[in-house]
């Protein structure tokens, strides 16, 4: 029997996974491994929810030794370190406890084909200090972490204003980035300060004391959207008091403020880098051809072009579609490759390999709880549509639901929905602690 491991446990592996385990896994004709470095799933576009507090991590991550449980496939927590490609195994660092304790010794796994699916990191393009100085949104600790210090910022000038300290108030957070990431969290950080206003969390003016600024580099946010839908969105967000400053480029980042490349100081509580993102570092040191962002380079079978058992899908991987051009990293992207391996490595020995074609159908921004602004696309007659508030807003949504549906099923997946739909009624809209 065929042994396919998949490194990545995310939007595009743990479906991958799923498929590959309810088709080959199940029927005996493959043992599927899943490897993660984390005990359970957490969809990545909702990053900036757990940042902001609207969303608590623990209500819809997928624990996956349950969902490998009850679909045909193993799974194995710990972090890829190596990959020995002529005796195909992958090498899997100690697994070290919450308490600091070796809970496995570093470990070895065969493989007959592997997929990659290993996801992207926060590209710093080489800022001096950004590394160092920043908060980034790669995972769901580093956005808890953010969640905590934007509490954290705001009780403490809260204390400050108390005792009559001149603009001891100000809370300066700064996000670098008006891609998707950037936008969606300014919008969502608006409504967390107001909210933890209403909740006599702080004594702030959540718009005059709590500052959000966001950093753009070029002309305009949301540089994938039509210009119409990016001043769409800045208008919006400036209407939320947030100040939007695009053509500024960070020069340099310190631990209370960056200075841009016109010389500009800008003083920050809290920066968040949201600038782009890069394959890891663990891409490039596996003897495969990478492009400049660390990304494995596949051909149309989505397999490694320096090694035919060495397969690579979503953010880490560079594929030029004919039709498309260069898919982007996104998470329509890794689910669309996820669909096309399930098939394909689940094909018979000898049947002629198909070829993978990506489809754009659209992207969507939340701007807060109420809005959005976005493109359909392809869906009649391949024209695209601009959509903006709340049908925006529903097709966002609809986009983790889809998620949702194509891990768990129909009636899993509508499950979910009925119970988020009753937490939201009963819990805070914040989370706090
Ligand atoms: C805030 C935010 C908002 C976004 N919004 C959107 C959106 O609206 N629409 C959209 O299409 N896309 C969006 N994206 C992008 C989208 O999340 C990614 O494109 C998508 O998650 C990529 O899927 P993936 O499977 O390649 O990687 P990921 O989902 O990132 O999963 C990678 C997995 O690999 C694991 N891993 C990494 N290295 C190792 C290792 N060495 N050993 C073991 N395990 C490892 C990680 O733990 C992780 O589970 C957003 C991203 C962010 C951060």
């Amino acid at each position: 029997m065929r042994t396919i491991v998949i490194v990545g446990g995310g939007a595009g592996g743990l479906e991958l996974a799923t498929r590959l385990g309810d088709s080959a896994g199940k029927a005996g004709h493959a043992r599927v491994i899943l490897v993660d470095r984390w005990p359970a799933h957490f969809w990545k576009p909702l990053l900036h929810t757990v940042a902001s507090g609207a969303r608590d991590p623990q209500h819809c991550e997928i624990e996956y030794s349950a969902q490998a449980a009850g679909h045909g496939f193993e799974f194995s927590q710990g972090e890829v370190r190596a990959i020995d490609r002529g005796n195909r195994t992958i090498e899997l660092a100690p697994w070290i406890g919450d308490d600091g304790r070796e809970v496995l010794p570093a470990r070895r796994i065969g493989y007959d084909k592997l997929v990659l699916a290993l996801g992207s990191v926060t590209n710093f393009f080489d800022v001096p200090g950004a590394a160092e100085n920043v908060l980034t949104l790669d995972s769901v600790a580093e956005a808890e972490v953010f969640r905590k210090r934007f509490v954290g910022a705001c009780i403490q000038a809260s204390a400050r204003k108390a005792q009559g300290e001149p603009d001891g108030a100000a809370v300066n957070i700064i996000i670098v980035g008006g891609g998707a990431t950037g936008v969606e969290l300014a919008a969502e950080l608006s409504h967390t300060a107001r909210t933890l206003a209403k909740y006599h969390v702080h004594a702030l003016d959540p718009v005059r004391d709590v500052r959000i600024r966001l950093l753009e580099r070029g002309e305009y946010l949301l540089p994938h959207l039509h210009r119409r839908l990016s001043r769409r969105a800045a208008r919006h967000l400036r209407s939320l008091g947030i100040e939007v400053r695009t053509n500024t480029a960070v020069a340099s980042v310190g631990p209370d403020g960056m200075l841009d490349s016109a010389g500009t100081r800008h003083d920050a509580t809290i920066t968040l880098w949201a600038a782009g993102v890069e394959a890891p570092a663990l891409c490039a040191t596996l003897g495969l051809s990478v492009n400049r962002l660390r990304q494995i380079v596949v051909g149309p079978t989505l397999q490694s072009v320096s090694d035919p058992d060495i397969f690579a899908i979503g953010d880490c991987a560079n594929f030029v579609c004919p039709v498309q051009g260069v898919v982007p990293p996104r998470a329509q992207a890794a689910h669309q490759q996820a669909l096309f391996l399930a098939h394909a490595l689940a094909q018979r020995a000898g049947a002629p390999p198909p070829s993978f074609k990506y489809h754009d159908y659209g992207s969507f921004v939340s701007l807060g709880p109420l809005a959005a602004v976005g493109v359909l696309a392809g869906t009649v007659k391949g024209r695209k549509y601009q959509v903006g508030g709340a049908a925006a807003r529903l097709i966002y949504r609809l986009m983790y639901r889809k998620h949702l549906l194509a891990l768990h099923g129909f009636a899993r997946m509508a499950a979910h929905t009925v119970a988020d739909w009753i937490r939201a009624r009963l819990a805070p809209s914040v989370k706090l602690y």
